[in-house]
């Protein structure tokens, strides 16, 4: 298991600012700039923003099939219009201080305790004692999010039969219609 020192140490030594480019806000490619989001995520942005759910998260747009008749998506990720995030505007985050996990440890993230760097113009910068323990506290506790949200999401897999139909989400709370 990947203590936080040592995971400061790793962040520390690969060197990281944030240039404010907002790139990583963007469809920079197919795919790219997708921003997965939990539920308990959603549910802050809607107590930070007052908006409800629908127009802030959209259907992950990978999906599964059953085999049964039922194709679903495994959870969501943050609306994007005009090829970047919903929430990106004026070269800001709006949310930034409801910003999800993912946002929050970007360019880095997990691979079981495999620190991954993702492409950024900002790595490789020098970056303080201070701010690589605020990172890797980050990772960690973005790690512990994931897995709750993915044994949250097996329960309700294990407790219901997904029905068939479009727009079919299941997540952490329960299996839902997407009418966005
Ligand atoms: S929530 Fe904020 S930081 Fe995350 S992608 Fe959207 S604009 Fe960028």
């Amino acid at each position: 298991m990947t203590s936080p020192d040592s995971l400061a140490g790793q962040v520390r030594s690969i060197g990281f600012a944030c240039t404010g480019c907002g790139r990583c806000c963007g469809q920079t490619e197919e795919d790219s700039g997708l921003v997965m989001v939990s539920c308990a995520e959603i549910r802050a942005i809607m107590a930070a923003t007052g908006l409800p759910w629908e127009e802030i998260a959209e259907p992950y747009p990978a999906t599964v099939d059953d085999g049964k008749g039922s194709v679903f998506a495994l959870g969501w990720c943050l609306r994007q219009e005009k090829d970047a995030c919903r929430f990106f505007s004026g070269g800001r985050c709006r949310i930034y201080t409801s910003r999800p996990w993912i946002c929050r440890t970007y360019p880095f993230m997990l691979d079981g305790d495999t620190l991954v760097v993702s492409a950024c113009e900002g790595r490789g910068s020098p970056i303080d004692e201070r701010a690589a323990q605020g990172i890797a506290s980050d990772l960690l506790c973005r790690r512990s999010a994931e897995e709750q949200e993915a044994y949250g999401v097996q329960a309700v897999l294990l407790r219901n039969r997904v029905p068939a139909g479009p727009g079919i989400v299941v997540d952490s709370e329960g299996v839902k219609v997407y009418h966005g």
